[in-house]
């Protein structure tokens, strides 16, 4: 049978989307791209998505416009929290929960399509097992996401993320290093650790994720890995120092803070103050004058009141982070922030656009200034994409600054030393020096990012 996959959604969904495409051809199927003529479809689905069942019905309808007969699974935290609503679309076959993910050529034998649309959604309680799952970003098998950890135990309260995945667990802590050789023996570059709550990982063994990035830094492999997003309460400065001095870790972090006020915070139950928040890039910067440092913030929770923006805006633009990703908040039902915005009426939309737009504009002046303050620097690109238009190629330096340089298509996809020249904000220009193994973390100046 051919079988086709369309992911929404995070890194760990295209992951999980990959590890499920395996389970397929285990079985004897075949994975066709979207879009061409398949016998079945599944579709991962994500809950952060605006939107989400409007999105999943327009992907059912292309997919059974060149497939009208095809089987339609649809499987994600989508699937987990909204089952009914899914199995209401016109032309879904078969709903599957969090559990059953992994579980779909079990469950169905002949994928035909069905009078009345099934639900195998099972509750969440109890302990989950860890599935593993890896994805490549591109087919030039570059850089790969290797998902270490999945679900998440706090309750920040506008998050439906530990409804639809359950509580934490992880991979076990002495599989790593065999999945990282085996993706360094696949001829990747780099690899993401990735994770629903990744600072949170705990093995059933008893480590922590500064082990976790202990123990990588000592096995000293060949490609370069990068920590995805992570909590700011559970950034060690183990892990700070760690990844200052080695020679594997990127300098580069993504560290959620969602709001400026510790007010807001502390109605959002995150699990720190502004002022931890501060500190810590303080001291990120300190070890990493030249690390790439993203922030997440959310506009428009239900209790942020004018002033509380203000005082957001205030701090971000002290903060000497190299770029913003803003989310306008919008009500997830069954969260404690939605019962804020029914009491309360919530922030209005227009509030919600016109602050969302604000940072957006701080977001850009901030990743410019970074950009800029790189421009003279060598650094270590691993080039990804090439544009058959303008023959330039794209890819990340170890910092994360997205550098294009000039090369042959027949060019080895392999880290390429660069000198960054000139930026737009988007990208840097660069000129191509000469390959190189890993990075090279030394030679970093820096321009202290405030705008
Ligand atoms: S840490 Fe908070 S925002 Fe992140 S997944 Fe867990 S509950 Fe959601």
């Amino acid at each position: 049978m051919n079988v086709t996959f369309y992911t929404l959604g995070c890194k760990l969904n295209y992951a999980e989307t990959s590890q499920l495409q395996s389970l397929f051809e285990r079985d004897g199927h075949t994975v066709v791209p979207f879009g061409q003529p398949t016998d079945a479809v599944i579709i991962n689905t994500c809950t952060v998505t605006e939107n989400a069942d409007k999105e999943c019905r327009q992907i059912i309808r292309r997919a059974l416009r060149v497939s009208p007969s095809a089987f339609v699974g649809v499987t994600g935290c989508y699937a987990q929290l909204q089952p009914e609503e899914i199995a209401s679309i016109e032309g879904v076959d078969a709903v599957f929960g969090a559990k059953e993910k992994f579980q779909i050529t079990n469950l169905i034998r002949n994928f035909r399509k069905l009078d009345t649309p099934h639900c195998f959604v099972g509750d969440l309680d109890g302990s989950l097992e860890f599935v593993e799952a890896q994805s490549s970003e591109t087919d030039s098998r570059t850089r790969a996401f290797l998902k270490l950890q999945d679900g998440c135990n706090y309750k920040c309260s506008f998050c439906t993320i530990p409804l639809a995945r359950g509580k934490s667990r992880a991979m076990d802590f002495h599989l790593i290093p065999q999945k990282i050789r085996a993706l360094e023996a696949s001829g990747y570059h780099e690899v993401v650790l990735s994770g629903i709550n990744l600072g949170d990982y705990e093995a059933a063994t008893g480590e922590t994720f500064t082990d976790v990035v202990r123990q990588i830094e000592e096995m000293q492999p060949r490609l370069r890995v990068r920590i995805s997003s992570i909590e700011p309460n559970l950034l060690t400065r183990e892990i700070i120092e760690i990844v200052a001095q080695s020679s594997v870790f990127c300098p580069s972090f993504h560290i959620p803070l969602q709001s400026g006020s510790s007010d807001v915070l502390r109605q959002m139950r995150r699990r720190y103050k502004a002022e931890y928040y501060r500190d810590l890039i303080a001291t990120v910067r300190d070890f990493m004058p030249s690390a790439g440092i993203g922030a997440d913030v959310i506009v428009g929770f239900p209790t942020e009141t004018d002033a509380h923006f203000e005082e957001t805006f205030e701090f971000l633009h002290q903060l000497p982070v190299s770029y913003l990703h803003v989310f306008s908040y919008s009500e997830r039902e069954n969260t404690p922030a939605a019962e804020f915005s029914a009491l309360n009426g919530g922030v209005s939309m227009q509030k919600r656009a016109e602050r969302s737009k604000r940072l957006r504009t701080l977001s850009a002046k901030k990743k410019f200034a970074f950009y800029q303050s790189e421009c003279g620097t060598e650094r270590t690109v691993i080039p990804e994409q090439r544009s058959a238009e303008t023959g330039l190629w794209t890819g990340w330096t170890e910092n994360y600054v997205r550098a294009e340089f000039a090369g042959a298509a027949s060019l080895v996809q392999a880290p390429m030393r660069v000198r960054l020249k000139e930026t737009d904000g988007e990208t840097v220009v660069s000129e191509m020096l000469h390959g190189a193994s890993r990075f090279d973390a030394s030679a970093i100046s820096y321009i202290p990012i405030m705008v």
